[in-house]
């Protein structure tokens, strides 16, 4: 069965691509399709993200695949949630995370650490060929540190500290990284369901 990710992003691929081999799936990207969907993520939640890209590319898709697609963000308490399903725009696209995270470390400078909880959401959507839609949401959980740390991962990876490691998940390797974070477990996740749903 192929599974057509929505995404242009490579990194994602070879992400899903590590979690999704050995079952027998063929996992491309909606861009190795020639299917070019770009659609507005204007959803109030990660969920609705993610299924609006995955439905523009059902939409253009043969029908025949399972048509898979993430929304994440870094939500944080002391903000009400924010950046939530703004992480990529907070601040403008074009933004260095050098910026983001020096202002979002200014915002929280005067909260004590137990008031700094934090967590990166990722919601992964899949559309089967016969239209069913569903979708998961998994989590990884942490704090805003005090200061930028380390120079693995992206984004928001050097603010954001994991008590069980003692570091920020900018500090650990990719390896440890995809076995609690937030995209691993929802894809291990989709992967499980896909498998009840006999695909
Ligand atoms: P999207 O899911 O591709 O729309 O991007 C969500 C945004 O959330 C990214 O651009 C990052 O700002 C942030 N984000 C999501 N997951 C992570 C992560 O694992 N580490 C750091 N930042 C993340």
């Amino acid at each position: 069965m192929k599974i057509i990710f929505a995404t242009g992003n490579k990194n994602k691929l070879h992400e899903i691509v590590k979690i999704m081999e050995g079952d027998g799936y063929d996992v491309r990207t909606s861009a190795m399709e020639g299917i070019a969907a770009d659609p507005e993520e204007d959803g109030d939640t990660f969920e609705e993200n993610a299924l609006i890209k995955a439905r523009a590319v059902y939409e253009l898709s043969d029908k025949r695949s399972i048509i898979m697609s993430d929304d994440s963000g870094l939500c944080i308490d002391a903000l009400g949630g924010e950046p939530g399903v703004h992480s990529a725009r907070f601040m403008g696209h074009d933004t260095s995370y050098e910026i983001k995270n020096n202002e979002i470390l200014k915002k929280l400078k005067d909260v004590p650490f137990d008031k700094r909880g934090a967590r990166f959401v990722c919601a992964v959507a899949a559309i089967l060929p016969s239209g069913k839609e569903i979708v998961v949401r998994e989590t990884m959980e942490g704090y805003i540190n005090d200061r930028i740390a380390g120079e693995n991962g992206f984004g928001y990876d050097p603010i954001f500290y994991l008590k069980e490691f003692g570091k920020t998940s900018a500090e650990i390797s990719d390896i440890s990284k995809n076995l609690i974070s937030h995209r691993g477990k929802a894809l291990r996740h989709m992967r499980a369901v896909l498998s009840e749903e006999g695909l």
